[in-house]
């Protein structure tokens, strides 16, 4: 809404950056999975090849008006496909004209509807608003943004039979050394393709082409197997197989062996790979019996990577030039307490984070991480994982249990859940802890949470890295012990819009000294009711902000305040805590990074 007004009063300034085009569709990707979970819809990305590795624009804004293309096309289409078309229309003078449309295949738009939904607060129809909910507002910042860039967002639709939301778009190319990493397999990967969407068998062959690859394809997992069969006669056999799990008869670990069993010489069983939307629970058994996963929407380079990684064994990011930093020992010096009941879970959370330097404790179960806790030293543990659901006391039991001593007020504790609907967030933030990681368990995301809470010496962590690499140059980025909050996730609450949350930090600052001075006077005046308040307060704010530190340190002593049953000596040892804690140099120390970020 404020980035709306923003540009509705011509103030908004669009940024000017090279960005990689492959990133852009890989995070939109990773957005954009979690919309086609449980759906019919296919969701396909079309890109063309010839597209610039690097652009120069403004890529969040870009993405901002993808994402809200593609997910009203979602959330409109409720059978069939949506498909994002990228194509290179001319390259003059290192400009390169893009035409960007998506496309659905839902219920369509009425012709006397269509220009007033462009207009601010307007919904299609009532009775589409409440069926699909929303504010209206969507796709008339998407239009203004389109319109900043130069370009004009239109569209064509038909009811019943779907939209297409198009525009054109000039970028100039950027600057940048592009190195392609040089092929490991030298002769050409042989491809089938197993969908009975024709759409999605198209693009993967173009894919598959672009890529320098042959492949064929078909419609069912019993047209396949001669397939299969005759390659494998003719001396041809495929290198890998990818499987779409919608296929029509598709059957599960049986349709694999089918494929696999076509052959004639074993040497040439192919690689099979499973495509499926967002992380399917029935799924993640067939996970054994495959070479690989494909999550869709499937962009170039997962494609590519995927089926390389198939094939060789090796990890290879064949687009990404990107520095993926290097996670292998990024939670060095940190201790965690892993409180998880189900021993297999254990086992996997376990190596994982091993696997990433960090030292764990587990405890079996809710009672028995109270207990770890409660008889360590503050400090033994950075972070604690604690699991939701556990048998007996279970993850929110036994946190407010730990928030009742006072002494453990500062401990951040990360909630581990399956479910995170709002309702669960809520609890979880009310039972004292200060975030949670989606099970099931993705490393990364993991190891970026806890690093944005785990308070971890310097000097241990350069000293650890010492020893584990002693050749190794110390970067910035190891001195960069508190992992930030992504600056895009950060974005994302203020419409992706770096001005308008620098406009917004002068009123938080204000906000903020208010409600420190709040916190001061509550703590002098042992007024617990009003701290709690004012630490509530502070803590949603910091939380939009971005400040988990800050907000992780305000819960911990809200939690432990409101659990301590006017215990008068933990309120005390609390309160003294709040006394010493550097709320302000926290606040100021976390802001300026995001600042300084924003304006580099
Ligand atoms: P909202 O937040 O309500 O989705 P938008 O500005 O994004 O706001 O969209 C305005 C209205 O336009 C929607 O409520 C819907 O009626 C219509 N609309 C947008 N995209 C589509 C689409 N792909 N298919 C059908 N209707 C659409």
């Amino acid at each position: 809404m404020l980035d709306f007004t923003k540009v509705d009063a011509g103030k908004l300034e669009l940024e000017k950056a090279p960005f990689e085009v492959e990133a852009l569709l890989s995070e939109l990707a990773t957005v954009l999975s979690v919309s086609t979970m449980g759906k019919k819809v296919e969701l396909i990305f079309d890109i063309d090849k010839d597209i610039p590795t690097y652009l120069v624009g403004d890529k969040l804004r870009f993405l901002q008006i993808l994402i809200n293309l593609l997910s009203n096309a979602m959330k409109f289409t409720l059978e069939g496909c949506v498909v994002l078309e990228i194509k290179q229309l001319s390259m003059e003078s290192t400009v390169s004209r893009l035409k960007i449309s998506v496309k659905d295949t839902g219920i369509g738009i009425s012709a006397d509807k269509l220009e007033s939904i462009f207009d601010v607060f307007s919904q299609a129809e009532s009775s589409t608003a409440r069926r699909f909910g929303g504010s209206g507002l969507g796709l008339v910042i998407c239009r203004r943004f389109v319109e900043l860039m130069g370009g004009n967002l239109q569209v064509e639709s038909e009811p019943e039979k779907g939209s297409t939301f198009y525009f054109t778009l000039d970028f100039p190319v950027a600057d940048v050394e592009v190195e392609k990493p040089s092929d490991v397999i030298s002769a050409p990967i042989r491809l089938l393709i197993i969908d009975s969407n024709d759409t999605s068998k198209m693009i993967f062959s173009r894919m598959a082409m672009s890529l320098g690859w042959s492949s064929e394809t078909a419609d069912s997992v019993r047209l396949a197997g001669p397939l299969v069969s005759d390659a494998s006669v003719a001396g041809q056999p495929f290198d890998a197989v990818l499987l779409d799990c919608k296929t029509s008869d598709f059957a599960g670990a049986e349709s694999i062996k089918q494929i696999e069993s076509a052959i004639v010489v074993a040497e040439q069983r192919p690689k099979v790979l499973l495509m499926s939307n967002a992380l399917d629970d029935q799924l993640d058994a067939l996970t054994e019996c495959v070479s690989g996963r494909l999550i869709k929407p499937v962009t170039l380079s997962k494609l590519s990577e995927t089926v390389y990684e198939s094939l060789t064994g090796e990890i290879r990011h064949r687009f990404s030039l990107q520095d993926t930093t290097d996670l292998s020992d990024s939670l060095l010096g940190i201790t965690l307490l892993l409180v998880e009941d189900n021993a297999f879970n254990r086992q996997v959370a376990t190596e994982l984070l091993m696997s990433q330097g960090a030292k764990v404790e587990v405890a079996d179960g809710g009672l028995e991480g109270v207990s770890a806790v409660l008889s360590h030293d503050v400090g033994t543990f950075d972070v604690v994982l604690m699991d939701m659901q556990m048998p007996g006391v279970d993850g929110l039991e036994a946190t407010k249990r730990i928030r009742k001593e006072a002494r453990f007020a500062d401990l951040p504790i990360i909630a581990m859940t399956a479910n995170v609907s709002q309702a669960d967030k809520q609890s979880c933030f009310q039972a004292g802890m200060i975030d949670h990681i989606a099970k099931p368990l993705d490393i990364d995301q993991m190891t970026r949470c806890i690093l944005r809470y785990a308070k971890r010496a310097e000097e241990t962590v350069s000293s650890l890295k010492d020893e584990h690499a002693p050749r190794r140059e110390l970067d910035d980025h190891s001195s960069n012990v508190v992992e930030r909050e992504d600056l895009q996730s950060i974005l994302s609450r203020f419409a992706g819009s770096a001005d308008l949350y620098k406009n917004v930090v002068e009123g938080f600052r204000v906000e903020a000294d208010d409600l420190l001075a709040h916190i001061a006077q509550g703590v002098e005046q042992r007024d617990v009711t009003h701290l709690i308040e004012s630490l509530h307060t502070l803590k949603g704010a910091a939380l939009t902000m971005g400040l988990p530190r800050l907000a992780g340190k305000l819960a911990g002593y809200e939690a432990t305040l409101k659990s301590t049953d006017s215990d008068e000596e933990a309120v005390e040892t609390c309160l003294s805590s709040i006394e010493t804690s550097n709320l302000r140099e926290m606040l100021d120390a976390e802001l300026t990074v995001i600042i300084n970020d924003l304006n580099s």
